[in-house]
């Protein structure tokens, strides 16, 4: 039975004492083998012995079939002459963790493939446990990584994305080439820049050829003085994403007016209250109300991709199309020239583009859309840089959506070291990896 157990656990350099049913749990009494136990922690070394905790710890492990299980052992304090008195590491869990290395290498493979609610569910543990398991995880594939991860790096992104509602800030670099996330910090400003540039060999900072960013002018210096090799061009994510703002604003403006006249219509009674039995609403007021409701729900139809739309976001778009002198379905069309400009051929075709749309935006008489073309305007020659260096819209947009994505999901986590590690996790080239299984395979690449 105890043979059984260590291998179905893979259970290596452990002894398995005892078994027993806990309700519907099983406990495992487990120690490591003689030669594996008193280690510190951090360094592995063989220390001395300090005390024994008077109670057993336990770690969760797999599941057996549908129950749940359970290793448990009474640890003991090493004293480390570098490290102090800390808990003995053991052979079948991380540091500080309480759930084995292959619970914990599991529960990091969902949380890359799953939502937030598929992997509490699956792993019957807490959303905001799930963050330590990602941060410890990552921390281990980093550090097994042999090669540098900065390494030919030539093209980045900078970006800085709020979350808690403004509250809290990440600073996340991409790696153009390969469409991937290599680096994210908490906060922003020049302080953490210099952080990741910092961690950066001389020749890799020499080596970077492109840095992307949002129209901030102190990165613009702060890439200058450090990366002397680099180009500095617009964003083109940033470009779009003003204008969907922009889109968004126009949307509301718009409903506010279609609302307004929906209640006009309505006819007038004395004092307040709903409308009394038996009151017909007029046709007119109907009409009025469904137009106002129509523009609440082209939302989401107006920001995606033409491409990507399902059909009744499609039929929503139309409908508004056929509305005569519709402002929001010309500032649509605006938004969808302006991402035209970033699939150009050549940086010629891209700065023809940009000028007609330039001259389009400027007499659309649409206030957030001419608010948009002032920002275009000042930062033209960046745009069109960007196109010539083949800095295309689509796989930025794919890599910054997926970054948004999993920051929304790391909402719940206690701190941000967690939230960083569920996003290299996701977003990185660093792949965790399913207990006992060679290696995952290889996700769709992003267009
Ligand atoms: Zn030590």
């Amino acid at each position: 039975m105890n043979r059984i157990l260590r291998y179905a656990l893979a259970l290596t350099h452990t002894v398995v004492g005892s078994v027993r049913i806990e309700g519907d749990a099983v406990i495992i009494g487990v120690r490591p083998w003689k030669r594996h136990g008193l280690r510190c922690p951090v360094c592995g070394r063989r220390c001395e012995c300090y005390d024994r905790s008077p109670s057993p710890r336990s770690w969760r492990a797999m599941d057996l079939a549908r129950s749940m299980c359970f290793l448990e052992y009474r640890t003991r304090r090493v004293v480390c002459p570098d490290h102090g008195v800390l808990v003995e590491s053991v052979p079948w869990a991380r540091h500080k963790a309480r759930f084995t290395r292959d619970f914990e290498d599991w529960v990091a493979c969902l949380a890359v493939r799953c939502t937030a609610s598929a992997v509490t569910e699956l792993a019957r543990i807490e959303w905001h446990t799930v963050g330590g398991i990602c941060e410890r995880v990552y921390a281990e594939l980093e550090a097994a990584r042999r090669c540098d991860r900065f390494d030919g790096v030539r093209r980045i992104g900078i970006d800085e994305t709020s979350y808690k509602k403004g509250h809290k800030y990440l600073t996340v670099v991409v790696d153009h080439n390969r469409g991937c996330l290599i680096w994210a910090h908490e906060g922003y400003g020049k302080a953490v820049l210099n952080l990741f540039l910092d961690e950066l060999t001389r020749e890799q900072r020499r080596g970077i050829e492109v840095v992307t960013a949002d129209g901030a002018r102190w990165i613009r210096s702060l890439v200058k003085r450090r990366c002397p090799n680099a180009k500095w061009v617009m964003d083109p994510f940033h470009v779009v994403q003003w204008m969907h703002d922009a889109l968004d604003g126009v949307r509301r403006e718009e409903w506010q007016v279609a609302k307004k006249a929906a209640r006009d219509a309505m006819p007038k009674h004395d004092g307040p209250g709903r409308p009394r039995k038996g009151e017909e609403t007029p046709p007119e007021a109907r009409a009025l109300k469904e137009v106002a409701d129509a523009i609440k729900g082209v939302r989401f139809a107006l920001v995606k991709n033409p491409e990507n739309l399902t059909v009744a976001q499609r039929d929503k778009l139309d409908s508004l199309k056929k509305r005569a002198g519709s402002r929001l379905f010309r500032a649509w069309e605006l938004k969808e020239d302006l991402r035209a400009v970033f699939k150009a051929g050549s940086a010629e075709e891209a700065a023809r583009l940009l000028d007609a749309w330039l001259h389009d935006a400027a007499y659309c008489k649409i206030k957030p859309v001419v608010d948009v073309e002032k920002k275009v305007r000042r930062r033209k020659d960046d745009i069109v840089a960007a196109v010539e260096l083949g800095i295309g819209n689509g796989r930025v947009e794919a890599i910054n959506n997926k970054i948004k994505v999993t920051v929304k999901m790391g909402y719940g986590f206690r701190n941000t070291d967690n939230l960083v590690g569920l996003l290299m996790l996701r977003c990185s080239d660093c792949r965790p990896r399913l207990p006992g299984r060679p290696e995952m395979p290889a996700r769709k690449k992003a267009a």
